[in-house]
């Protein structure tokens, strides 16, 4: 179960009503509930964040409305395994070595930030802050669908063939290889050096031990020109 929490619950509707997570939903395998962080705001104007102490730009994500959140979620956890997320460009730059981690816990609650962040007190309620890369973005909203995207694939029975999934990049820290489909010979409108692209002929000769081979070759070369850091 994925339990999210968002000020924009609207912007889910989209990603999470397509393609792979959908099926994934539909299938029992996830079940996924987004809840608007305004239900647990409290006072005359409910209010979920306010101005930073000692001035600045932006508004600042309460304590409190978190605090309660997260404790209604938390009591109505029956799942053992959990973990409390928080979506934050400060946190660990996620990768597929953390998707394969979270994929094993039975529950997820994600925290999306808005504006200009959360009290830092924040901090204190969460067992981890991930991050999805060097870059900000204006909500935790987006960050949330690739981390979720990238768990849920990983999870039994959603991609059709496990081999798509044992294959990819970053398995043994390499890129995927090289894939080809038809036609075997093919002629570019807008020519760039060659006049015609053919498929590698080891491809087509139906010897696998040899095919699989080669994809290993291509993969290690690929990933030492493209990406050296991964092989260290
Ligand atoms: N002032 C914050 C800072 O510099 O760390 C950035 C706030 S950002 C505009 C608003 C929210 O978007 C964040 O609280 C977080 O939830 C989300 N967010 C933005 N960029 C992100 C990223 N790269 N990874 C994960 N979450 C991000």
């Amino acid at each position: 179960q994925i339990d999210i929490l968002t000020l924009f619950p609207k912007m889910f509707e989209g990603p999470f009503s397509e393609s792979l997570i959908f099926r994934a939903k539909e299938k029992g395998i996830v079940k996924i509930k987004i809840h608007n962080l305004r239900g647990w705001a409290e006072g005359k104007h409910l209010t979920v964040d306010d101005s930073p102490y000692g001035g600045g730009a932006g508004m600042v994500i309460k304590v409190d409305v978190l605090d309660r959140a997260l404790s209604t979620l938390k009591s109505e956890i029956r799942n053992p395994k959990s973990e409390t997320i928080l979506l934050t460009p400060q946190g660990k730059t996620f990768n597929q070595k953390m998707a394969k981690k979270l994929s094993k816990y039975d529950h997820l609650i994600l925290i999306c930030g808005h504006y200009e962040g959360f009290d830092e007190r924040v901090r204190n309620l969460v067992d981890e802050e991930i991050s999805i890369g060097d870059y900000i973005l204006t909500g935790g909203e987006l960050p949330v669908m690739v981390l979720a995207d990238a768990v849920v694939r990983l999870l039994p029975g959603v991609v059709a063939k496990n081999d798509s999934i044992e294959h990819e990049s970053f398995e043994n820290n390499l890129l995927d290889y090289p894939a080809y489909t038809k036609p075997e010979v093919y002629t570019p409108r807008q020519a760039r050096g060659r006049k015609k692209w053919r498929v590698p002929k080891i491809l087509l000769s139906g010897d696998h031990q040899k095919i699989n081979k080669w994809r290993e070759n291509e993969a290690i070369k690929r990933t030492k020109k493209r990406r050296p850091d991964l092989l260290k």
